[in-house]
């Protein structure tokens, strides 16, 4: 089986059974019903997260001396109220030293919900504030990876899913284990062989694990994984407990059939140039800067300049009704922007996540939604579908039509966004045009035009359009899409729609006393002037999408004509099959040498991993789905740079990888 058959489905979850029952000490506590079994006891369970997993895998020490770039990883089976982790924040608050970094990893199959969390979390007042973080991220019940920013130095991964399969598609590996999950007896289908196996493949060297059980079962699936054990001393009734550690963990053998997707060795990251100031390099900026690298922004105008530098744009994507890769990657970024753009402007003053609704304007697209609904039984709070009289009023205007309802999507203020982003502490901007790309021994010079050049470890490409005008960069295929968007200004009181409405084109709610709708969209044509004819296009879409709106604005007086119109055109780039570049840039030429043989026998696969311009990495090709695929992208790049766990899933970072194309193109015997 290969990884990509592994993935789960875009399916939402069976959410935890519990209920609430008086423990030893006749204070009430989670109990599951499905597994008959604690999630902790509230007299102790404090006591027992300390003593079993932090202490026995000596994180108050370990953190004290941690001196590495890369961030500390512990990784957990069974999130469950997420008392092991909040627990484990607060370890590493009262031991680390101030440049420290915590990356959190767990898996959760039956996640509770937001009430049940709180609920749980409530019993232990001093992690209150903690506790609140993790309710404000807790993410929507959807199988995959996601990524949560506990604070400026602790990120948590929750990888939602059963928790061997979810460690065999995670790209990361961890420094300690909880082993944790509800007793082996108990819950015997998560305790299995594989579990052990995948731990073990997940390890760095020298891993540590600790768990609550000595059952039989745990010895030996540790054993034979290839982890050495003790018993020590177990909390409160419990005569012993396991703890141990991997000395030297096995090699990653996931890419074996891939190994041009094998991830490039770290290499150091002080100073990271990011090239091109619109959405996908200011969010690379800021995710890196987070990371505590100091980051130079380049751009030839300012942040938000080209097709960023819009006022407003809808966040939103149009997932396939039958399963891929793609739709999986925009799936995961619409959720993570979601919650990013919830963290980072909690007044809402840069989005507005007032739903989105995506309608079916032919029969054709209704019997595709139909379809959609049917394949991915995802929650209500992701997308629903919805009658005609429900489109109405949801949107506050007449629509007569049925769609997709997506509640907690919405718009953006692009350009808002990124001059925010580029402001961030340990980000420098710097106007200018970046001629050339030149390695050196141990990092790059980017020729800049009228300049000496700058000197920095690694660079993140993120200039759209023209970024593959660089020889390392030349290979990839990109192709300019040209869109405008329309603007009305509205007088007081006009009707308007309450959510973003998308069907062709897309109009969304009014910001600043203007209605907003486009954009055109027209592949291989460049040129960012405005055009009346595009408007008349957009008009035309916009009558489509609402029948009965021009005439309602009629009504009130507003004219609706091209030439009343105000308008930004801007240029978009698009890969050649639709999907994003986010990751390390190939050596072209290598691989083409490496992987000839592709060419005659596509099953001939050299054991070679894949060559790439060391610290050289893109983000790009995110056409108009950017706000949706941008920051993830970033997190991505980001993750990679710091040797860190990623946040997506093994196939679909691969899936991201700028490299693709190369390959494929190889296997079909096409010329260079
Ligand atoms: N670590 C938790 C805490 O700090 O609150 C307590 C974990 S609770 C005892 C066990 C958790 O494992 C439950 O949340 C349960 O839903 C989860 N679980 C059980 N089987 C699982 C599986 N196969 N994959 C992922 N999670 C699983």
């Amino acid at each position: 089986m290969t990884a990509t058959d592994a993935l789960p489905p875009l399916a939402g979850l069976t959410p935890a059974r519990l209920d609430w029952r008086r423990d030893d000490s006749g204070e009430t506590a989670p109990h599951s019903t499905a597994f008959d079994d604690v999630y902790f006891s509230r007299h102790d369970g404090r006591a027992e997260t300390e003593q079993v997993f932090l202490a026995a895998n000596r994180l108050p020490e370990r953190f004290a001396a941690w001196r590495q770039a890369r961030p500390f990883v512990v990784g957990e089976t069974g999130f469950g109220t997420g008392l092991n982790m909040l627990c484990t924040w607060a370890c590493f608050d009262a031991h680390a030293p101030a440049r420290a970094r915590l990356h959190l990893v767990s898996t959760e199959k039956y996640p509770l919900d937001r009430d049940d969390l709180a609920r749980a979390l409530a019993a232990w007042p001093d992690l209150a504030e903690r506790a609140a973080v993790l309710c404000d991220q807790w993410p929507e019940a959807v199988a995959g990876v996601h990524r949560l920013w506990l604070d400026e130095r602790v990120t948590l991964d929750l990888h939602l899913g059963d928790t061997v399969e979810r460690l065999h598609l995670l790209d990361g590996r961890v420094d300690a284990w909880f082993l944790d999950g509800f007793a082996p007896a108990k819950n015997p289908e998560m305790w299995r062989p594989e579990l052990f196996t995948a731990m073990a493949a997940r390890s760095r060297a020298n891993a540590t694990f600790a768990t609550f059980t000595c059952a039989g079962v745990v010895k030996r699936g540790l054993k034979a994984a290839g982890f050495a054990w003790r018993k020590v001393p177990g909390f409160g009734r419990k005569r012993e407990m396991l703890a141990g550690e991997i000395a030297e963990p096995p090699a990653d053998a996931r890419r074996r059939s891939t190994p041009w997707y094998t991830p490039p060795a770290p290499r150091p990251a002080r100073h990271v140039a990011v090239v091109g100031a619109g959405l996908a390099g200011t969010a690379a900026a800021a995710a890196l800067a987070r990371r505590g690298v100091e980051v130079t922004l380049i751009d030839r105008e300012g942040p938000g300049a080209g097709a960023s530098g819009n006022a407003q744009g809808a966040l939103y994507v149009k997932l396939a009704a039958e399963t891929n890769l793609q739709s999986r990657c925009y799936l995961a970024g619409l959720l993570h922007s979601q919650r990013w753009f919830a963290f980072l402007d909690p007044d809402r003053r840069l989005w507005s996540p007032c739903g989105v609704l995506q309608l079916a304007t032919t029969e054709r697209e209704a019997r595709r939604q139909a379809r959609f609904l049917a394949h991915h039984p995802l929650p209500a709070s992701v997308v629903h579908g919805v009658s005609a009289a429900q489109t109405s009023a949801l949107a506050g205007v007449t629509i007569d039509r049925s769609g997709l309802f997506y509640p907690r999507a919405g718009w953006v203020r692009p350009d808002a966004l990124c001059r925010r982003l580029a402001a961030m502490p340990s980000v420098t901007f710097r106007r200018g045009e970046v001629q050339a790309l030149v390695a050196g021994a141990d990092g790059w010079r980017l020729m800049l035009d009228g300049d000496a050049g700058l000197e920095v470890d690694q660079v993140v490409i993120a200039t759209a359009g023209l970024a593959n005008r660089f020889t390392q960069t030349a290979a990839l295929p990109l192709q300019p899409v040209r869109g405008q968007v329309s603007r009305l200004a509205l007088p007081d009181g006009a009707p308007t729609p309450h959510r973003v409405v998308c069907a062709g084109g897309y109009v969304m709610p009014p910001l600043g006393g203007e209605l907003t709708f486009g954009a055109t969209f027209a592949p291989n044509e460049a040129g960012d002037e405005v055009r009346e004819a595009d408007h008349a296009a957009n008009l035309e879409e916009l009558a489509r999408t609402l029948p009965g709106y021009p005439a309602t604005l009629a009504a009130a007086g507003v004219a609706l004509a091209p030439e009343t119109l105000a308008g930004r055109a801007a240029v978009r780039a698009a890969s050649p099959d639709k999907t994003p570049y986010a990751g390390p840039v190939p050596d072209a030429g290598a691989w083409r040498e490496d992987y000839a043989v592709l060419a005659k026998d596509a099953t001939r696969v050299p054991a070679l991993a894949g060559r790439h311009h060391g610290g050289l990495w893109i983000s790009a090709a995110h056409g108009s789905r950017g706000l949706a695929s941008a920051p993830l992208a970033a997190e991505l790049i980001a993750s990679m740079i710091c040797d860190e766990p990623l946040p997506l899933e093994v196939p679909l970072a691969d899936h991201l990888h700028p490299g693709r194309r190369l390959i494929r193109d190889l296997m079909r015997g096409m010329p260079a």
